[in-house]
């Protein structure tokens, strides 16, 4: 016979805490967000690399040494019907792609804030 387990797993949550939400605040809150949304620029997904590369001609430093490999080169990965798409980009190309993968990131971020306090009105209506 089990001595050590108590009745822990009857206990109750008791009252649902207090300082919840108010639908207006809410609402409110959900506005907010919008507004957000509404400021986040350019919007792109997937990764950007850099990477350093050897180029295989015979008398070129690279062969020897990583510091004389060429580059930086960079890669911008992302997916698109569920393949994989790589393409090069420019330096400059490289900087606005990375901008606007971190903007959809904040663009995710808030959306995930607005599924929740939607769960939470949702949840409050009888
Ligand atoms: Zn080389």
């Amino acid at each position: 016979m089990k001595s050590g387990e108590s009745a822990q797993h009857g206990q109750l949550h008791g009252n649902k805490p207090a300082g919840g939400l108010e639908q207006g605040d809410m609402l409110n809150r959900y506005g907010e967000l919008r507004k957000q949304l509404a400021h986040i620029g350019p919007v792109c997904n997937g990764t950007v690399m850099s990477v350093y590369r050897k180029c295989g001609k015979p008398n070129c430093g690279c062969k020897e040494s990583e510091q004389m490999q060429h580059g930086p080169y960079h890669i911008w990965t992302r997916k698109e019907n569920g393949k994989t798409v790589t393409r090069s980009l420019s330096e400059k190309q490289a900087r606005l792609c990375s901008r606007y993968i971190e903007n959809f990131k904040k663009m995710e971020s808030v959306i995930e804030k607005m599924k929740k306090l939607t769960i939470q009105v949702i949840e409050r209506q009888k």
